[in-house]
């Protein structure tokens, strides 16, 4: 048995939970983001996956910066977090046509 007894069990099914990689949606104001290959625990029954507190983070962050666009569906990839956790390499959203 591994992991921390509250990251064990998927709190919607009970199920045990697994680290792996997820595509994880968000909802924002005005687009909706999914957020590709996200380092999440999920659930090996219903398969919901779950961000633990320093990839939330990161996705928050993430998120942050992307306030200002105007796109319905965007698709994005979780950024690396071998490098510095200070580095931000987020700025891909600036390449994206913001009016
Ligand atoms: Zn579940």
């Amino acid at each position: 048995m591994t992991g921390k007894p509250e990251n064990d069990r998927c709190p919607l099914c009970g199920g045990r939970l697994k680290p792996g990689l997820a595509t994880v949606p968000f909802l924002l104001p005005n687009a909706t983001v999914l957020i590709k290959n996200v380092p999440a625990i999920i659930c090996s029954s219903c398969h919901e996956p779950y961000t633990t507190g320093k990839v939330t983070d990161r996705i928050i962050d993430l998120l942050n910066s992307l306030r200002g666009l105007q796109a319905e569906v965007l698709v994005l990839p979780y950024p690396e977090l071998k490098s510095a956790p200070t580095l931000m390499p987020v700025m891909e959203a600036h390449a994206w046509p913001v009016t």
